[in-house]
């Protein structure tokens, strides 16, 4: 696919952009950001950075217990703060707690600037972006200056937030970013005490909805008390209880990322092959 928006340069020794995108806020986009970073560092032992794109409700700091001022490189860059084998940046490192984040355009594209390009991230495998929820301008000024490799749509399963993640994809097919698949996050809820399962926001719309959309279904995470706690917590459940069935489904979810960049990055190389081919058939090597 040729690209016909523009992009900045990538990322020094970063070879994936991912984002964890969501139409609506409060559907559990972050907390599938930090255990899909966790899993991926932790079970698939890749590098991974985590970046809170998230400006006006940053949570990673919390999610992940990370907190202080970073350090600053002799290359004058901000260094990440690690945990969980997970290289954090946030912009709830550089505001006070409690302060409202009142920024217009300018200055959030500014900040993210400073957390990608300004930031010492080494070699990484994978940067797990978590966007702000939405489809606005900050949404898409990231999603085209940040030469994502693929996103990722959290939705809960009811029609109202399906509506929001629809928009979400069709923003990235816009910018022509590959879509890597939707997670319904909350799709059940198992009673502690008698084990029956209730579907609270609805059951099979967020499959349908990837089918509709020609979109990979990438799992469901259940609406569980221990995911909200060790959230809070600031241990993620994937680290906290690896065994667990919901690390279990979040490490699938996982494994189909890694799988699904791989086949990009194939068909990105066949692509190139393909115009490299072309040009030298034009008497224009290389390209
Ligand atoms: P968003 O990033 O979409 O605004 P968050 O990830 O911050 O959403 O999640 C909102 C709240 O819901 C948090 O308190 C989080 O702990 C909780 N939460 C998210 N996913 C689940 C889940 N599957 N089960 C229980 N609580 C969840």
């Amino acid at each position: 696919m040729t690209r016909k928006f523009s992009k900045g340069p990538l990322i020094d020794g970063v070879k994936d952009i991912i984002a964890v995108a969501s139409g609506k806020g409060g559907v559990g986009k972050s907390t599938t950001a930090v255990n899909l970073a966790v899993a991926l560092a932790n079970t698939c032992q890749l590098k991974v950075g985590l970046l809170d794109a998230d400006i006006y409700g940053p949570s990673i700091p919390m999610m992940m217990k990370v907190s202080g001022k970073p350090e600053v490189s002799k290359e004058m860059k901000m260094v990440p703060i690690e945990n969980y084998g997970v290289k954090c940046m946030s912009i709830g490192f550089l505001v006070e707690k409690d302060a409202p984040i009142v920024w217009r355009g300018p200055m959030v594209m500014s900040a993210l600037e400073k957390m990608t390009r300004g930031v010492d991230w080494g070699n990484l495998d994978i940067l797990v972006v978590d966007m702000p929820p939405g489809t606005g301008d900050a949404q898409l000024s990231i999603s085209q200056r940040l030469q994502l490799s693929g996103a990722l749509i959290v939705s809960t399963p009811q029609d109202i937030a399906l509506i929001d993640a629809r928009r979400g994809a069709n923003m990235f097919r816009k910018v022509e970013v590959p879509i890597l698949g939707l997670v319904e996050n909350m799709s059940c809820f198992k009673c502690p005490n008698c084990g029956e399962q209730s579907y609270i926001f609805g059951h099979g719309g967020a499959r349908r909805t990837a089918d509709e959309m020609d979109m990979a279904f990438l799992g469901e995470i259940p609406l569980e008390m221990e995911i909200r706690r060790s959230s809070d917590e600031g241990s993620p459940l994937v680290f906290s209880e690896p065994d667990s069935a919901v690390s279990i489904a979040y490490n699938d979810v996982a494994n189909k990322v890694v799988y699904r960049l791989a086949e990009l990055t194939k068909e990105r190389q066949g692509v190139q092959k393909f115009c490299c081919e072309n040009m030298q058939a034009l008497g224009r090597p290389g390209l």
